[in-house]
């Protein structure tokens, strides 16, 4: 399938991160050719995103890159909610309906580089050092003007997904509203290698009153430390991260740290985009929703997202359906990234509760939790988004309802 003569594509993506990678794949293993425009010269190459939940793996699969994430990655199955020393609930992954039963640990480089691979292997390459300048839609599609070192050019698309982060210049663009809002507390965020007495088979999040701390083992030997802090240090230290172990882990086993791989600090926002399309333009992942990574479900949310945007755009691009599938986009996902929104909230809102009553609630209620099997796997599959899978199935009426109708009328 090609785009007529008076397109340059039928798709032009702006950003490479995860969300774009795989919207690009999905579109060009169904013959469409998108092209992708990403500002950076080459991808990031620090770690962020952690962990890919199960239903993600499930709609990865499709585009063949969850056999190269399992082999590459470390699976774990467990995640335990902990005050210092004391096991508040511990959560379990292994019984989850899905051949996906696990917490896959891979840093997002990997991710992106698995999913790089996938779209060359579907022969579409991405446009690096090309950033998105200025849009222009008409009737017709959208121009679009995009600069490099080569110098300025216009693309004509018939539609354009902003996957281009929670900054997104298409969402601007579009005019779309970012409604939400930004937490006062900063994060810090380390990939480290350390003696970790508690061991390598589980996630941890521990509550403590100077605030959260999460430690998860990464493949090869480190952990991912994340902490919430007042005033984080632009790029923590080894004595920062063993200060933060020492003062909010357990109490009984103090860790130290070998080797810093990488670390940031973050800020949190919580915004999800008044709408996920304006006619032709279009919004996937960190530009149509952001919020806390507790329980880790940003990256997921906009994996998921391409995924399912992948098939509609494929749907409106290549059948002669009556009804445009695109309408049902924002309809399916955008009710999908506020579950999210609300629970990473939850989870960071009972993590940081300050005042020791507070406190004690909130333990009790995570230990209630902990003895309620019914609550436990409720939150086991809000974790895992299986309980979100009826969010990524496309409505059958929608294939159904084919009629003989020129492609063009079709758009
Ligand atoms: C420090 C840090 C830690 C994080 N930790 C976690 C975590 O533990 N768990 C989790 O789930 N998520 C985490 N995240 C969030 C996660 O990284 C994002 O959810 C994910 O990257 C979103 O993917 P995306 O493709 O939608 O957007 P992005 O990864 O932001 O990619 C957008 C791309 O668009 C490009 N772009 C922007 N504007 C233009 C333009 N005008 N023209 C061309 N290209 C453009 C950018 O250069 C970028 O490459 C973290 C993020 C950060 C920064």
């Amino acid at each position: 399938m090609t785009a007529p003569n008076h397109f340059d594509t039928d798709v032009l993506i702006v950003g490479a991160g995860p969300t774009g990678l795989a919207l690009a794949t999905t579109l060009s293993r169904a013959g469409i050719r998108p092209i992708v425009v990403e500002r950076l010269a080459a991808h990031q190459n620090t770690s962020r995103a952690a962990v890919i939940h199960a239903h993600t793996l499930e709609q990865l699969d499709g585009l063949g890159v969850s056999g190269p994430m399992l082999q590459e990655g470390l699976r774990l199955t467990r995640f335990s909610v902990r005050d210092r020393d004391q096991v508040l609930a511990r959560l379990n992954f292994d019984w989850l309906p899905s051949r996906f039963a696990c917490l896959l640990m891979l840093p997002q480089d990997r991710t992106e580089a698995i999913l790089t691979n996938a779209l060359e292997q579907a022969k579409t390459t991405v446009r690096w050092g090309c950033s998105l300048e200025s849009l222009r839609v008409s009737e017709a599609g959208v121009e679009a003007v995009v600069s490099s070192t080569a110098g300025t050019q216009t693309l004509r698309a018939r539609y354009v997904v902003g996957a281009d982060g929670m900054h997104s210049r298409v969402r601007q663009a579009a005019g779309i509203g970012f409604s939400g809002h930004s937490y006062e507390q900063s994060f810090i965020l380390a990939d480290v290698e350390m003696d970790w007495k508690p061991g390598r088979d589980e996630v941890m999040l521990f509550f403590s009153p100077e605030g959260l701390l999460v430690v998860a083992p990464l493949p090869g030997n480190a952990y991912r430390v994340v902490a919430s802090v007042d005033e984080a240090p632009a790029t923590p230290e080894a004595s920062d991260i063993e200060q933060i172990l020492r003062r909010r882990g357990p109490a009984s086993s103090g860790a130290s740290v070998q080797t810093v791989r990488w670390s940031s600090r973050f800020r949190l926002h919580h915004r999800v985009a008044d709408h996920y399309r304006h006619g032709r333009l279009l919004l996937v992942g960190d530009a149509a929703h952001v919020h806390s990574p507790a329980g880790g479900q940003g990256m997921n949310t906009g994996l998921v997202d391409a995924c399912v945007l992948g098939k509609l755009l494929t749907q409106a691009l290549s059948q002669r359906v009556l009804a445009d599938p695109l309408d049902s986009y924002e309809a399916m996902r955008r009710p999908a990234a506020k579950e999210v929104l609300a629970l990473a909230g939850r989870l960071t809102t009972m993590a940081i509760v300050k005042g020791t009553f507070r406190r004690f609630l909130r333990n009790l209620a995570f230990r209630l939790l902990g003895a309620l099997p019914p609550l436990r796997r409720r939150l086991e599959l809000s974790l895992s988004g299986l309980s979100r899978r009826a969010a990524a199935v496309l409505p059958a009426s929608q294939s159904s309802a084919v009629c003989e109708m020129p492609r063009e009328a079709a758009l």
